[in-house]
Order: C-alpha cells, then sequence, then structure tokens
C-alpha cells in the first residue's frame, strides 16, 4: 500500500489534499538566515498563525523544503502540524553548500556515508540536533522527501548528494524533491537520477518556471518528471507574469506533471509577519487569475491535490 510520510505519521495519499509542493515552514538560525535574517521563520506561534490562514483558504498539505543541517527543525515541524492540522512532510537530504560552513561533513562525505544519513532520517527519525553535532538523538518524526540541490553546474559534492539520494529512493522508495538554481540543469538532474534507477513519477524539480522558455519546458515534461513552479508572485510588474503564462500553456499539455508552490521563504511574505502576498496566495489570487486564463477546476485539482498525492507518495522499494 503507498502512503506518504507526513513528519507526524504516514498517510493514504488520497488524504493528503490541497497541497503546495515547496515551502518552508520554519527555518532556524544557522548559515541562511546569518546571510540573509528575512530566511528566519524560527517561531512555531507564526508558523501556526501563517498554515491557520493557509487552512482556511483551503490547504491542506506543505512539502516543507529544508533538508539536513540548514535550518531544519523536525520538532517544531510537528508541532506546527499538530497545532493546524495541516500535513507537514519534513525533508532530508543536502542543500547549496552556501548553507554550510566549509568544513561542513555534506562537503566531505562519499555518497555511502550521505546516504546513510539519509536512510535513518527517512526510516528511523530525523535527529533532535539536525546532524550538527557528534552525538544523534533521533526524534519519532521522518523525512517524506529527499531534497538535493544544483547550482550553476553540477559539482563532484552535487554528484554525490544527487547520487545518494537517488539510493535513497531506490532502497526506501521516498520521493525526490530537487532545487534547480534558476531552473537550470533540469535535464541533468534528470539524467542523473535516471541512470541511478529513480522513478521519475516520484521526483519533482522546483523553480524551473525561473526559466520560462517553454521549449524547455516540454523537453523537461517529455521525460515523465514532474515540476513545480512557485514564482507567480516574485516577477516584477514589468516582466507580466511568465509563471501564469507557463501555467496556462503547460497544465491542459502536462496535466499529471505540473504543481506549485510558493517557496516563501522569507519573513517578508508571510502575513503573519506583517509581509505580502502570504501562503495563502495561491488559493485565492493566482487561482482566480488561472481560472480567468481559462484554466478549469478539474486540472485546478490535479494540480494542487492529485499531483502531489502522486508524487510525494513512496514508491515500491527495490527487493533487498
Ligand atoms: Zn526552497
Amino acid at each position: 500500500m503507498s502512503f506518504i510520510r507526513t513528519v507526524l505519521f504516514d498517510i493514504p495519499p488520497s488524504e493528503l489534499g490541497v497541497c503546495y509542493a515547496h515551502e518552508h515552514v520554519i527555518i532556524d538560525p544557522g548559515i541562511p538566515t546569518w546571510t540573509n535574517p528575512d530566511f528566519l521563520l524560527d517561531s512555531v506561534e507564526t508558523a501556526i498563525e501563517e498554515l491557520r490562514a493557509f487552512h482556511g483558504a483551503g490547504g491542506r498539505a506543505v512539502i516543507d523544503s529544508m533538508p539536513c543541517d540548514a535550518g531544519r527543525n523536525a520538532i517544531k515541524l510537528a508541532q506546527v502540524a499538530r497545532g493546524t492540522g495541516v500535513h507537514i512532510v519534513a525533508a532530508t537530504g543536502l542543500h547549496l553548500p552556501k548553507y554550510y560552513h566549509p568544513g561542513h561533513w555534506g562537503n566531505e562525505y562519499p555518497a555511502h556515508k550521505l546516504l546513510r544519513l539519509f536512510v535513518e532520517d527517512i526510516e528511523e527519525g530525523i535527529d533532535t540536533h539536525d546532524y550538527s553535532g557528534p552525538i544523534l538523538e533521533r526524534t519519532p518524526y521522518r523525512a517524506g522527501v529527499i531534497k538535493i540541490a544544483t547550482g550553476e553546474t553540477i559539482t563532484a559534492r552535487e554528484e554525490r548528494a544527487l547520487t545518494a539520494a537517488a539510493q535513497a529512493h531506490v532502497a526506501t522508495g521516498c520521493p525526490i524533491l530537487t532545487h534547480t538554481e534558476q531552473g537550470r540543469l533540469a535535464l541533468q538532474q534528470i539524467g542523473h537520477l535516471r541512470r541511478e534507477g529513480v522513478d521519475l513519477k516520484h521526483v519533482c524539480l522546483s523553480h524551473t518556471d525561473r526559466n520560462p522558455d517553454v521549449g524547455y519546458h516540454r523537453d523537461i515534461l517529455a521525460t515523465g518528471v514532474r515540476v513545480e513552479y512557485d514564482s507567480g508572485f516574485r516577477w516584477k510588474q514589468a516582466d507580466g507574469n511568465p509563471t501564469l503564462d507557463l501555467c496556462v500553456e503547460l497544465i491542459p499539455e502536462f496535466p499529471d506533471q505540473i504543481m506549485l508552490g510558493m517557496d516563501a521563504a522569507r519573513r517578508t511574505y508571510w502575513t503573519s509577519y506583517g509581509g505580502s502576498p502570504g501562503l495563502t496566495f495561491l488559493l485565492t489570487q493566482f487561482t482566480e487569475q488561472l481560472k480567468d486564463a481559462g484554466i478549469p477546476d478539474d486540472l485546478l485539482h490535479r494540480v494542487f491535490v492529485t499531483n502531489p498525492a502522486a508524487t510525494f507518495a513512496f514508491a515500491e522499494p527495490a527487493a533487498p
């Protein structure tokens, strides 16, 4: 039986509901927030307030996209999930090197050691100290997605992380969420994961809408991979809304492969911190814009409900 692993418990995919495919519910202090204090989303109370508004607009689930030791906090994610009734999927995996200090284990470990850490997050529970200290104390809160990232080029470090993520997927069935830098290197990510035996139906590439070339998107989607667009509120007015344009063009053509998120990893985006547009944006303004552009309700249901349920369900793991 397939399932989705939320931070609190496993659920049948049919229970996921309206889902944002790339969010940041909690970001604790660390290198990302020292680099940019606007990334600091460390308050459980504020996250509860923001997710209550999301729930009020019809939202039921979010994929939290913060992997190991870059501000992840499984205990806080569990508190927010309990406090709101919103399903939160927590991530294992590794982010870009700029979010870690130079000597960090993520820069040094071979793929087989990364694999072990990822699989233990998925099967046993995320460390209380988020793999930042020598003594592990695993929480009962498990990871339900593997997040990996590539930057301007795919470095040896990123190849190790891609390999470890792929092998963790094959071993456990856990889905994969990738960061692309401005949409770059999507086909290279896909090629690497496919060579390692990953089922692309359980892979979601993030931020590909930052490169709004329709032909590029058709090449990506032709592989069977899923994508997540999250810049619908970011474009400057003078640029129009290329994310909306991509949705209107491609959702009818690839109805089973496109999802939406906000990747709203800044205080200045959350209403509860006094920012805008708030996590309700996709379910209010953006949904209205999609409807006005002719996207019917049944396709919106696939984007927000059916596709996340299928993508973030665990695949059958390989026989041991
Ligand atoms: Zn993100």
